[in-house]
């Protein structure tokens, strides 16, 4: 099949990878001039790293990997552990597959490098899409209109893919911002607990750290629920003094690594949600990733569903019947991803102090207590 996919984020590159090597013709288009990720980590989790493996990556991800071998939730004020969780060959023994933190640019050159040698001129730069039409029809900037016998939307949260061939919302401002900051590691060596990665929790705010490159960088995530707030855009300019008047007063690691943050690399976003829709399925268009399930980051699972999301898409693309192939895809799918949207607001209700009990009538579990590390999208059911 001749296939357009829509956005090289990892979702995209890691579905352009999978159809690649099941022999479709696949062209990824980009809007971006130039192929990027913004400069933080990410955690990959058992449920991803199956697919990675699956596809060949291991060897190519396995030195810019990051092996916890201990995780921690401590109080936000004391920094005393609350939690300490087994990683390393404990959690990989357990799921057979691995548990690392990342830089997103190291994983995403890792994707682009692998898809572009199987396929040297697969990525248009430069090339946004403004509409994707049901029949397959796919315009792009340069004039230019592709006729694919599939269109992937993965454009990510403000996905044009989906807001043009699907009835759906518009993204919705959820209330919280975050801050995200790469600083070197040794800014809280000597305080306690700081050489193990962990999330310190308090009322209303979060605040996860975990090493990458080889441990030098440590990257955080701040969480604060704001409220009200507007600004759109996942780099805009903060400084040291508005993260700190959030969490001065907290655990001296936290402190120490916010003051560690040159005031041109501190950068926020509002964390935007969309809600599930009823099908993925708009005749020769389909959705992954962010695109098809933007969930808040309290379970960390938004790329490791895409990254799933692509493997069940390529594997129920073997059929021969497109519309019964996208439908499998659906339906092994949308059940998956719209618990874990709503078990992640949950679980960041939870994580604040507010009362998730009210709302769901239980507690909520986390990622792996819910069992989602055991997700094998190479073989699941479809
Ligand atoms: C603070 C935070 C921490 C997170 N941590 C984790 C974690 O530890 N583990 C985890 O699994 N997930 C994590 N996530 C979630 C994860 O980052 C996202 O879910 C994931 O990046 C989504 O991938 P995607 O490919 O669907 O979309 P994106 O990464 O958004 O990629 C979309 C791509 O499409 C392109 N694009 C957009 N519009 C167009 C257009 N019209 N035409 C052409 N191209 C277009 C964009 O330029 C981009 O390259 C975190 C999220 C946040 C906010």
């Amino acid at each position: 099949m001749k296939i357009a996919i829509v956005g090289a984020g990892i979702g995209g590159l890691t579905a352009a990878i999978a159809l690649g090597q099941r022999s479709h013709d696949v062209t990824v288009y980009e809007q971006a001039p130039a192929l990027g990720e913004i400069g933080a980590g990410i955690t990959i989790t058992p449920n991803a790293d199956r697919v990675f493996t699956a596809l060949g990556l291991g060897q190519a991800l396995a030195p810019y990997q990051v092996i916890p071998q201990r995780q921690l939730t401590q109080h936000w004020q004391t920094g005393a552990v609350l939690k300490d969780v087994e990683r390393g060959t404990a959690t990989a023994q357990r799921y057979g597959a691995g548990y690392y933190h990342i830089h997103r640019a190291d994983l995403h050159s890792v994707l682009a490098d692998t898809f572009l040698k199987a396929c040297p001129s697969g990525i248009k730069l430069g090339q946004p899409a403004h509409l994707a039409s049901a029949d397959g029809r796919l315009p792009l900037a340069s004039g230019e209109t592709v006729a694919a016998d599939l269109v992937i939307g993965a454009d990510g949260l403000k996905s044009q893919v989906r807001e043009t061939a699907f009835e759906t919302d518009r993204p919705e401002f959820t209330g919280q911002v975050a801050w995200r900051g790469l600083v070197p590691t040794a800014s809280a060596a000597g305080l306690p607990n700081m050489d193990t990665p962990g999330v310190h929790i308090g009322p209303k705010q979060l605040f996860l750290r975990y090493p990458v490159r080889g441990g030098d960088l440590t990257n955080y995530a701040a969480f604060v629920d704001v409220g009200d707030w507007a600004d759109e855009g996942w780099t805009i300019p903060s400084s040291r003094a508005e993260l700190l008047g959030y969490f001065g007063d907290w655990d001296a690691g936290v402190v120490a690594l916010i003051e560690a943050t040159p005031d041109t690399e501190l950068f926020k976003w509002a964390l935007n949600v969309r809600r599930p829709l009823s099908t993925w399925v708009a005749g020769k268009v389909t959705l992954i990733g962010d695109a098809a399930h933007a969930m808040l980051p309290f379970m960390g699972q938004g790329a490791a569903t895409a990254i799933e999301d692509a493997m069940v898409l390529a594997r129920s693309l073997e059929g021969s019947d497109l519309a019964e192939s996208l439908s499998r895809y659906d339906a092994a799918r949308r059940q998956r991803t719209d618990a874990i949207q709503e078990n992640s607001r949950l679980l960041g209700l939870q994580f604040q102090g507010k009362d998730p009990a009210d709302q769901s009538g239980h507690r909520i579990k986390n990622e792996e207590e819910l069992g989602l590390f055991d997700y094998d999208a190479t073989s699941v059911a479809i």
